[in-house]
């Protein structure tokens, strides 16, 4: 599962659950993007941070796991290489999934090389509050008939949740309790991130 995660929520944490139960998935690598090019107008958090913040939220889940592989990166990061890069180092060993959520799967046509991403891993979609279940199956009917690909659309639990809006709250002092894992919400406020 890739993602800015700045910060990671639980709207990440229970589409990676949902992901990893229904599709009987042996673990989830959680992928903090390095430098993202799609992101590249908003000053994004310190890789470290973010990093760290993933690390400590996944802690309590076995099957949760977090990679450097794009925050090692130089230069804009790209899905493509990043699969790439696990496809090479586990080869025909593993059948790899990619998990997005609906906004993500509704531009994956923008995507650099999709039709070399769609090579390397099968996509979970998995639904977002503010998201609809057409817009969603839309987008994978037009992917079936251009790359000939399915993308497995997940029902799962909707958490109205955004790093946006996290980040908001924090900024205006509000409460982000319950809505991130708790050693997230100290990491925050002890390294002042977002103020
Ligand atoms: P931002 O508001 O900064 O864009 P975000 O909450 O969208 O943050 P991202 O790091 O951009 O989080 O998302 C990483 C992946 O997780 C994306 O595929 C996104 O669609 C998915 N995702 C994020 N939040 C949710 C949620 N509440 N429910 C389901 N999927 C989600
Ligand atoms: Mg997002």
């Amino acid at each position: 599962m890739g993602g800015t995660f700045d910060p990671i929520h639980y709207g990440h944490l229970v589409a990676a659950e949902e992901a990893r139960t229904n599709f009987d998935l042996s673990k989830v690598i959680f992928i903090p993007a390095g430098n993202p090019p799609h992101k590249k107008d908003y000053p994004v958090t310190d890789a470290e941070h973010r990093y760290i913040m993933t690390a400590l939220a996944v802690n309590s889940n076995p099957f949760f796991e977090v990679s450097r592989v794009e925050i090692d990166r130089e230069g804009y990061t790209y899905t493509v290489d990043t699969l790439k890069w696990f496809k090479e180092k586990y080869k025909d060993a593993v059948e790899i999934f990619f998990i997005s959520g609906a906004d993500a799967i509704l531009d994956i046509l923008t995507w650099k090389k999709v039709e070399e991403v769609m090579n390397y891993c099968t996509f979970i979609a998995a639904t977002r509050p503010g998201y609809t279940s057409e817009q969603l199956e839309r987008k994978v009917k037009e992917v079936k008939e251009i790359y000939g690909k399915d993308i497995f659309v997940l029902k799962v639990t909707g958490m109205a949740i955004s790093s946006t809006e996290i980040r908001k709250k924090v900024k205006n002092g509000q409460s982000i309790k319950y809505l991130v894992p708790e050693a997230v919400e100290y990491y925050i406020l002890k390294n002042n991130l977002y103020r």
